[in-house]
């Protein structure tokens, strides 16, 4: 059978094939500290679970409006209004089955064929595989380690052409925990306007930044214009533990706003039911728990930031926000363990999982080499573990 050419260029999700690996090695039972995907250990909250039942035993379990319930587009309208300080509302909104669907909806929403999209790099590695299936093409800008791997205004304008359609921008980010700040991001917001494009702001991890002092700013509250030109993208599965439920959205302009919905319409119909009742919950029920859960992530990230920074060879930036942390792993290039050189960031994740058991997601995932990504939302026991046991590879070998 003969396989589309875009069947083809796509890969499979490297975070999402590596976490299930590990999972499975896990099942038959070996014991892998799973530093791999950014899927939070926690339960989702009890009123979220509840919230669900309740909708399955009062039969709200038919279509609903296909860019959502009413009820939860207002909602997630009156929290991105409050933190951008941009009226949203209802009709602003589409509630879609996760923020990687939020994601592709945008942009087949705003590319055609051949259109350029800005991706900086560290990046999230679905960006690139979404703008390919759709025919247009990622520009992948390296950034900088001492820009704390943000994409900068001279950086960005030396990269744009003019099939420039749109660039993504994600804080805070995955893979580096870094956040953007307001000066940075009207930088960029700047040249969007002089050069007309889009900016997709995925905010997946808005509700996880570990100061505060630091608040996450989005793009979209830097002017009228701006708002217009932006995508807010979000989602329940970070902040809530709600992986599993498969609740993002986009927030933007009408026109786009009705352009998202239409694509969704003839391709996911609504999302599930019943997982939007429960994301209602989230917003308009006590957050508590997650609350809870965030004071847990800043409690282990700064021990694994301490204990990297310890280990000989090793170096990283403290993330700010969302629950990785990019390890430099370049002293380790070039020499051999067990008799396998190491040529690459793939090798080290190699040689971490067989030989000492640990998960992480090499850097070539995300665009940029000799890095390994650690996800910190996993338990306690195992973060110290799986610092235990780097610690032990890197004295062991070097
Ligand atoms: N976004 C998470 C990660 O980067 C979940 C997996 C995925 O969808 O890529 O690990």
């Amino acid at each position: 059978m003969k396989i589309s050419k875009v069947a083809s260029i796509v890969r499979p999700s490297p975070t999402l094939s590596i976490s299930t690996k590990a999972k499975k090695l896990i099942a038959k039972g070996e014991d892998i500290v799973n530093f791999s995907a950014g899927e939070p250990d926690f339960d989702t909250p009890d009123n979220i679970k509840q919230a669900a039942i309740e909708a399955i035993n009062s039969d709200r379990t038919r279509y609903t409006d296909y860019e959502g319930i009413p009820e939860l587009r207002k909602a997630v309208a009156k929290e991105v209004s409050a933190y951008t300080g941009i009226k949203y509302k209802a009709d602003n909104v589409v509630i879609s089955n996760g923020s990687k669907h939020a994601i592709k909806n945008a942009l087949a929403a705003l590319l055609d064929p051949g259109d350029e999209v800005v991706i900086p790099a560290p990046y999230w590695n679905s960006y690139i595989d979404i703008v390919n299936m759709l025919g247009a093409v990622p520009v992948v800008v390296q950034t900088r380690v001492q820009d704390s791997y943000k994409i900068t205004g001279k950086l960005l304008e030396q990269n744009i052409t003019e099939k420039t359609r749109a660039i993504i921008i994600n804080t805070p980010n995955n893979p580096t925990g870094m956040v953007y700040t307001k000066q940075e991001l009207e930088d960029i917001a700047l040249l969007a306007e002089k050069y007309d494009f889009a900016i997709i702001s995925d905010e997946i991890y808005k509700d996880l930044i570990y100061s505060n002092k630091l608040l996450h700013t989005s793009i979209a509250s830097v002017s009228e214009d701006t708002a217009k030109r932006t995508v807010i993208v979000g989602g329940f599965s970070k902040s809530y533990a709600m992986t599993g439920w498969r609740v993002g959205y986009t927030v933007s302009d009408k026109k786009l706003t009705k352009a998202i919905a239409n694509i969704q319409s003839n391709s996911t119909s609504n999302i599930n039911t019943i997982a939007q009742y429960a994301a209602l919950e989230a917003l308009e029920g006590p957050k508590d728990q997650a609350l809870e859960m965030l004071k847990h992530f800043e409690h282990r990230r700064d021990y694994i930031a301490q204990r990297i920074s310890d280990i000989p060879m090793l170096s990283s930036l403290l993330p700010k926000g969302a629950f990785y942390i990019f390890v430099d792993v370049s002293k380790l290039i070039g020499k051999t363990v067990f008799d396998t050189p190491l040529k690459n960031s793939s090798d080290v994740a190699k040689i971490l999982l067989e030989k000492y058991k640990v998960a992480v997601v090499p850097s070539d995932a995300f665009g940029i080499e000799n890095y390994i990504r650690i996800s910190f939302a996993t338990s306690m026991r195992d973060v110290v573990e799986g610092a235990n046991r780097i610690e032990k590879f890197i004295k062991e070998n070097f």
